[in-house]
């Protein structure tokens, strides 16, 4: 079998594959393995590039029990899961999970944040349990049929389709730090609180209840180290530099697909991890997936990622932060779709050397900034980048005291050109394919190929979605798909 990406839904389904006996091999476009779970390696700093926590760690654990081996890394808890700082105040809020110690607060600003948080909870536990194994552990062979287990889905829940993330949230909360702190997470899937379906409030009940968040002991690219390592002692082999760029068929069948030296590779069963939507538009020139088409479905934003080395040490931040200015709902709604120089960004910063010393130099302090940026579609133009994260870094040296431009000795920018380059990456958007109700469960591009029976996806803009965890369902759902087949 062949495994086009080595990502880590290529990785997983590999595993997968050959600890059930399959022969397989994989070919992977760059010269290391993991796809946007990556790590750079420059100036005596390691910096992961990609994800920098996970949620659902049981998904992993459960990877690890599949394929009947250790999980080849350790992970630790995050809490606070991170802080969040307002451009308009000085206070640092820190998100506990234990509700009560969270709750104090906002004491000033909403002084029933408790009460209202556990019912905001509860409402997310429901429909967490109510709609998480129909939604995303299942493969499903037509609409029809994932419409009709919806159907089952408890009906006191139906309202909330015709709400998005944040006027669930406002239903609960009154203040706009209690609003804009609790709807943070729908950024996580990509998006904005404003177009990202209330259905996925149920992320708030997964973050601070059901399981929280991960850092991994020694940076998260051991996550990929790991895996390689069980691919090894199976005998995977992965073949990089190698990109496909075309196909050979006999209309019905996928005979070969054919990389940029003109080398055909040939294998009974194909999957591919490179971006679903993408793929088929570039590579099987599918008229439902032109460039144009493409163009027209809700993509998720264009990450502006900057990595910084720094010559001291900032005690003063901590490892996972958030910094919000004070025009919420006017910056998220316009910011995905702005063409020109960004103003006053909103940002994250991870502080990579506070969990995981080994990644900077001693004395020193290793940095990542995440800026969510509209994809190429919008912002074509990226010649301004220098005096966009300028204005980052010197918004972030405000906010914490200390000026770290002089204290820069490792600076490193990708921009959603260098993110769409790097791993072919639809105009950049970094998280692939949104979630709204007309993307997800069957409406998403399938884990099958329309066309050819021998070739299935596996991966963010396949099913269920995006993010480390819900990859390795992905990887789950599409083995299930090839036993199925092999089965026959
Ligand atoms: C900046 C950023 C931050 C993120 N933060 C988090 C986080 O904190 N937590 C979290 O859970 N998720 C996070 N994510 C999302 C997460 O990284 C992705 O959902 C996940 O890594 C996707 O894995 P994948 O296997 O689907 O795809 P990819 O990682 O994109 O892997 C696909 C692989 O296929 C290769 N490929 C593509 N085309 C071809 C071709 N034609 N021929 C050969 N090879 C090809 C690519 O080079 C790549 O290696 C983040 C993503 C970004 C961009």
């Amino acid at each position: 079998m062949l495994v086009v990406g080595a990502g880590i839904g290529g990785l997983a389904t590999a595993l997968r594959l050959a600890k059930k006996g399959y022969r397989v091999e994989i070919i992977e476009k760059n010269s290391q393995a993991g796809g946007r779970l990556n790590q750079l390696k420059t100036d005596g700093f390691t910096f992961d590039t990609g994800p920098s926590f996970f949620s659902m760690s049981y998904e992993f654990k459960e990877f690890a029990k599949d394929c009947n081996i250790e999980l080849p890394f350790k992970y630790v808890e995050l809490d606070p899961l991170y802080t969040v700082n307002f451009s308009r105040s000085p206070k640092t809020y820190r998100l506990y999970k234990d509700i009560h110690k969270l709750a104090e607060q906002f004491k000033d600003v909403e002084p029933d944040f408790e009460v209202k948080m556990h019912k905001y909870l509860k409402n997310g536990k429901a429909l967490f349990n109510d709609t998480v194994d129909i939604e995303i552990k299942e493969n499903y062979n037509s609409v029809f049929s994932y419409l009709l287990t919806l159907m089952k889905v408890n009906p006191v829940h139906l309202p909330i389709l015709f709400r998005n993330f944040w006027q669930q949230v406002c239903r609960y909360f009154s203040s706009d730090d209690a609003r804009e702190i609790i709807s943070l997470v729908a950024f996580f899937l990509g998006r904005t609180p404003f177009d990202t379906p209330a259905v996925y409030t149920l992320l708030s009940y997964t973050e601070f209840q059901h399981d929280g968040y991960y850092n991994v002991e020694g940076g998260m690219y051991k996550i990929v180290e790991g895996i390689l390592g069980e691919l090894q002692k199976e005998n995977v082999k992965i073949t990089y530099n190698t990109e496909i760029v075309d196909y050979v068929s006999d209309g019905k069948n996928l005979k070969a697909l054919v990389d940029q030296n003109n080398r055909r590779w040939e294998s009974d069963i194909i999957v591919v991890n490179s971006d679903a939507a993408s793929f088929r538009g570039k590579i099987f020139k599918r008229p439902k997936f032109t460039d144009a088409k493409l163009d027209k479905m809700e993509w998720t934003m264009g990450p502006l990622t900057i990595y910084i080395g720094l010559k001291c040490k900032l005690p003063q931040v901590e490892h996972h932060n958030y910094y919000l200015g004070d025009n919420f709902k006017d910056y998220a709604n316009k910011i995905f779709q702005s063409t020109g120089t960004i103003q006053k960004p909103y940002y994250y910063v991870n502080v990579i050397s506070r969990n995981n010393p080994d990644c900077a130099p001693e004395g020193c302090e290793g940095l990542f900034f995440v800026c969510p940026v509209p994809d190429l579609r919008f912002k074509k133009n990226w010649d301004d980048k220098e005096e966009i994260v300028n204005s980052i870094l010197a918004d972030f040296s405000s906010r914490i005291g200390k000026d770290i431009l002089p204290e820069i000795i490792s600076k490193t920018i990708y921009t959603p050109e260098d993110w769409q380059n790097q791993y072919n990456l639809h105009r950049g958007s970094g998280l692939g394919l949104s979630h709204k109700m007309l993307q997800i469960g069957a409406y998403r591009p399938q884990n099958f190929d329309e066309v050819y029976k021998n070739v299935f996806y596996v991966g963010a803009s396949t099913v269920p979605g995006t993010g480390l965890p819900i990859t390795m369902i992905s990887s789950k759902l599409v083995v299930k798909r090839i036993e199925k087949l092999k089965a026959k």
